[in-house]
């Protein structure tokens, strides 16, 4: 496979005001849209379908056979619900494309919403970052003064409304269904699923959620068509999709390539980890997936291949540690967060990760006791398969296969602080 890839998604970030229409169309914006209204709908999701794209939220389902999901039309309203909810530590892809052209989010939305006969289309955004909401609202906007959104898109008989609506601040949310009942003006806590969006979401009505970067990567798919996007990445992770690259790096960022390239390729691109220093850890995809560690250099970053390996390509959020890094220190700061971030609806996660978080301060401090680790892995053993939705599951991945790689350290958790072995000084990071 070659890693060689002429960005797309992040092709005109650098242009000049590339958040804008005018910019967008100059590079070619819109022949996405204006290929898909010229055609069936069903055609369009055939296409994505072929293209294998795979939901780029984080767990991978595919986005056509999710379109495909919906029920035969019944003269009601049906939604599209774009997930820009992104809040997860270290995934920092999509917020970074709605601001450099968030036109591509649009006329992605456009074409989704004709695929799946929705004329009602939401985008969720996280709400703390109101410069994006605000410019989410401006894109909109305009496309809706150039006739891309509203009555009679581009004169094709399709009508389409799009509200962007801003969250208020909750790691919950970007669960999907947590998500709908948040739109909905509800407490945002997930719910059971089955039913899936598909069948019952937005007011009970058929809903597709889909994650910000895999609506992005749909007009260029239909203008390109299936095969190009097959031409990339491997046989069952096709494509291309955005790397963001954070912590002891030296050019942290966002890397556009495709799927199937290795850590070790991604820092040749980087500069490396930071000068006179080793990689010691990293998150192939967030904190809720498991770590690895410099063993897992030339892993290919597909679905495939990183499960095998022993985790998830989940978001692609690649956060570089290096050897100044105290692992307690970073699991403790990552339960810190899921503790304050579980919506308290069920005890596994609820209970669990504050406890969880209590045993990890203690090591952090250097006053662990004996079976403070067996206390910590029976405690994931118990939220892993039992909490209500994924963030219970991902709150333990973390912990479990930092004690599987880096259990000496826990163990001087019992004597000496953290602190002292890897003084915060010299991390810069945690
Ligand atoms: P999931 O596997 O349960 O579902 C994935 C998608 O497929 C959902 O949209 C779901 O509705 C759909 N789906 C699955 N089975 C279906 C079926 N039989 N019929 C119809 N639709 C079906 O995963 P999830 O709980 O939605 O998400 C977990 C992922 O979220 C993790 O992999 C993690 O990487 C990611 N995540 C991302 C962020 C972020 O900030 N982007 C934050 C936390 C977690």
């Amino acid at each position: 496979m070659s890693t060689e890839l002429a960005p797309v998604l992040s092709a005109h970030w650098e242009a000049e005001r590339s958040w804008t229409l005018e910019t967008y169309l100059a590079n070619g914006g819109y022949e996405g849209l204006r290929a898909a209204l010229a055609q069936p709908a069903a055609d369009v999701v055939q296409t994505v379908k072929d293209s294998g794209l795979r939901g780029r939220g984080g767990a991978g389902f595919p986005t056509g056979m999710k379109w495909g999901f919906l029920p035969a039309p019944d003269g009601g309203p049906r939604y599209l619900v774009v997930n820009a909810d992104e809040s997860e530590p270290g995934t920092c892809k999509d917020i970074p494309l709605m601001l450099a052209t968030p036109q591509t989010l649009v006329e992605g939305v456009a074409i989704t919403s004709y695929a799946i006969g929705c004329h009602h289309a939401f985008i969720y955004v996280r709400g703390e970052v109101l410069h994006v909401y605000r410019r989410l609202l401006k894109a909109v906007e305009e496309a809706y003064a150039a006739g891309f959104l509203g009555k009679d898109v581009l004169g094709s008989g399709f009508d389409l409304d799009v509200t962007v609506h801003a969250g208020a601040g909750a790691y919950i949310c970007g669960e999907e269904t947590a998500l709908l009942d948040s739109l909905e003006g509800l407490r945002g806590q997930p719910r059971l699923k089955p039913p899936f969006p598909a069948v019952a979401g937005l007011y009970a009505r058929p809903t597709v959620v889909n994650n910000v970067e895999s609506v992005a990567s749909v007009p260029q798919i239909v203008a390109r068509g299936a095969s190009w996007f097959t031409s990339m990445g491997t046989e069952r992770s096709a494509g291309h999709g955005l790397f963001s690259l954070s912590g002891h790096v030296t050019r942290p960022g966002q890397y556009e390539a495709p799927l199937g390239i290795t850590l070790r390729e991604l820092l040749d691109m980087a500069g490396g980890v930071r000068e006179g220093h080793e990689l010691k850890f990293w998150t192939p995809g967030g904190s809720s997936t498991p770590i690895f560690t410099a063993e897992h250099l030339d892993v290919p970053l597909d679905y495939e291949s990183v499960a095998a390996a022993g985790s998830m390509l989940g978001t692609r959020a690649l956060q570089i540690f290096d050897e100044t890094t105290s692992v307690v220190r970073a699991v403790t700061r990552w339960t810190e967060f899921y503790a304050h971030e579980s919506c308290g609806k069920c005890t596994p996660c609820r209970e669990g990760t504050y406890w969880l978080k209590q045993v990890l301060r203690r090591l952090e401090a250097g006053q662990g006791t004996q079976g403070d680790i067996d206390t910590l892995l029976d405690t994931c053993d118990n939220i892993l398969g039992r909490a209500f939705c994924a963030l219970g599951d991902g709150a333990t991945s973390c912990i479990t296969s930092a004690v599987q790689y880096f259990r000496e350290e826990f163990e001087a958790g019992m004597h000496t602080p953290a602190s002292e072995l890897f003084p915060p000084a010299r991390s810069a990071l945690f």
